[in-house]
């Protein structure tokens, strides 16, 4: 081979086979999956480009993946008519890891293994590929370093790529049939595209006999093995059925192919939109907030993959749901954008706008119906992602405002703030709450001190968004929020109460004027309040004013 060139990995992909190896030694069977997703990922590329430019299909038109086991040779082959890798291609993909500044675990957690977990069941593998921009090559390796080099036979596939597994002894068994249709069953059965294998089955031929007499033909039955390709996924994507015809198990293993997710997801939507734009769309709330939600907030967002008619377009449009959705895994397939343009004027289209947000309310109210049972752990994962979302989009606050929850002078357990307004006393017209660092803190507090002795509920707001979060959101089904640590604390006044007050004013102005004189460089004024119940002072914020848990962090940010 006059042109093999010889490479060495890159650092990190060492790292990355030794991680993979160690990890994964007990879960070896997840290569098939890797490689059948590459294999797809190559196919949606292809079909994308074609779109625009259908010359790139001349060489073929089939899209589908072929899986081929020889059991003599302990060979396990997967092929695909994708994109096809040319030589630096080659080199680069399957050489380098490209988010190379990525933590391992986070890239194995986030985007799967790869390409790499091959190493778990072969000794070698061998990588042939023709891309229509190159002649076919022929990429090599024992995991240790590999070789690349012009394919000596010359251009023996139209177009994509062929991948040899030489099995090590112990993986001898992912060269069975059963075992292969199970692992495509249980891995790889929503991909878009067809998957064959090369099977043996047995027919039954009817074959007349020879020497028979004429007028009583008489046939004899043989059994005959027949090899032929056997499809073995319903590629018919499973967002295009009704909805009552998938089985909650279907959707599980969807969402954990989707996703690479090992738990069933938290909470599930599955819907057609109708009316201004239609589309189908499936979304699915981890049980985890996924590692890059926070990490790169504000910069890569959401989770939806973007479909037009069944054919898949980018997972990098990141218009689709707003930052503190981001959270959300899923995927919108529209037969109204349009199919042949590029991402960035699909982006600017109209109705991407439309679509995102009847995706926002459909993702809201797939939360609202998480069940109580459920609902403490998904507050716990995603608690401030609601409450940015209370700050950050006002058009949908009062939907978000049904989801919070808070702790409250009642007792242990949380509460909805629906479920305050239920209880709260006759001639209440406020939310009352109070903010500080922890339940203890905010217990102590003399501002709440009346309200306890009176038998109002109070908000316990303990944690740093909470004081913002209530800031933004004006009410509460016609309720104003109330902070007890603020001056203006309308309990709502009989005419008798405000009389007597005013007696109280008559008769401590003296205390006033001399409390205003002392403290006058620390204080807007002094006045007496009826909030009190046992302390005999507390230094209260105005109503524009910060309050002392605010200035807390503030300064806590600060340093
Ligand atoms: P990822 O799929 O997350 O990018 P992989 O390790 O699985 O990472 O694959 C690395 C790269 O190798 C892919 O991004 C792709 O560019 C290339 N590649 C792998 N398999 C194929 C294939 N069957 N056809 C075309 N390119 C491939
Ligand atoms: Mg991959």
């Amino acid at each position: 081979l006059a042109k093999a060139s010889n490479h060495t990995f890159q650092t990190e992909v060492n790292r990355m086979m030794k991680l993979i190896i160690n990890s994964l030694y007990r879960n070896k069977e997840i290569f098939l999956r890797e490689l059948i997703s590459n294999a797809s990922d190559a196919l949606d590329k292809i079909r994308l480009m074609s779109l625009t430019d259908p010359g790139v299909l001349a060489a073929s038109s089939e899209l589908g993946i072929r899986i081929k086991a020889d059991a003599a040779r302990r060979l396990l082959s997967i092929s695909d008519s994708g994109l096809g890798m040319t030589r630096h291609d080659l080199v680069n993909n399957l050489g380098t890891i490209a988010n190379g500044g990525q933590e391992m675990n986070d890239m194995i957690g986030q985007f799967g293994v790869g390409f790499y977990s091959a190493f778990l069941v072969a000794d070698k593998v061998t990588v042939v590929s023709k891309h229509n921009d190159d002649d076919q090559h022929v990429w090599e390796s024992d995991a240790s370093s590999f070789s690349v080099a012009p394919d000596p036979r010359g251009n023996t596939l139209a177009r994509g790529t062929h991948i040899t597994l030489h099995l090590k002894e112990e993986a001898a068994d992912y060269l069975q049939p059963d075992t292969i249709r199970a692992l495509v069953k249980k891995y790889s059965q929503f991909i878009n595209f067809p998957i064959y294998l090369w099977a043996a089955r047995t027919e039954t031929v009817h074959e007349p006999v020879e020497d028979a007499a004429e007028e009583k033909p008489e046939t004899k039955k043989t059994e005959k093995t027949v090899w032929d390709w056997e499809l073995m996924n319903d590629n018919k994507p499973i967002w295009t059925r009704k909805p009552s015809a998938v089985a909650d198990d279907e959707y599980v293993t969807f969402y954990k192919s989707l996703t690479k997710d090992t738990s069933p997801p938290l909470a599930r939507a599955h819907f057609v939109a109708e009316g201004e734009v239609s589309f189908r769309a499936l979304l699915f709330v981890p049980r985890v907030q996924p590692a890059d939600s926070f990490n790169r907030y504000g910069t890569k967002t959401d989770h939806i993959k973007l479909f037009v008619r069944r054919v898949f377009i980018t997972d990098e449009f990141n218009d689709l749901m707003p930052n503190y959705l981001a959270f959300i895994q899923g995927l919108v397939d529209s037969d109204d954008l349009p199919l042949n343009v590029s991402r960035e004027t699909l982006q600017q289209h109209k109705l991407v706008k439309v679509i995102k947000k009847k995706l926002v309310r459909k993702a809201l109210d797939m939360l609202k119906k998480i069940p109580d049972d459920e609902y403490e752990h998904f507050w716990k994962e995603y608690s401030t992602n609601i409450k940015l979302g209370v700050m950050e989009d006002p058009s949908n606050r009062a939907r978000l405002a049904k989801l919070l929850r808070f702790h409250s002078s009642r007792g242990a357990a949380m509460t909805f703030l629906a479920d305050y307004v239920a209880r709260m006393k006759p001639g209440q017209n406020h939310i009352y709450y109070i903010a500080g660092a922890s339940r203890a803190e905010v217990e102590r507090s003399p501002f709440a001190e009346r309200l306890g002795r009176s038998g109002h509920e109070v908000l316990y707001l303990t944690e740093a968004v909470d004081e913002y979060c209530l800031g933004a959101l004006p009410e509460y089904d016609g309720k104003k929020f109330q902070n007890v640590a603020k001056e203006i604390f309308d309990l709502d006044e009989s005419d008798q109460q405000k009389e007597r007050m005013e007696q109280y004013k008559a008769q401590y102005e003296p205390l006033l004027s001399w409390l205003q004189d002392k403290l006058g460089a620390h204080i807007t004024r002094a006045q007496v309040s009826r909030r009190l119940a046992r302390s005999p002072a507390a230094l209260v914020a105005t109503v524009f004013g910060w309050t002392g848990n605010m200035e807390r962090l503030a300064l806590s940010n600060a340093h």
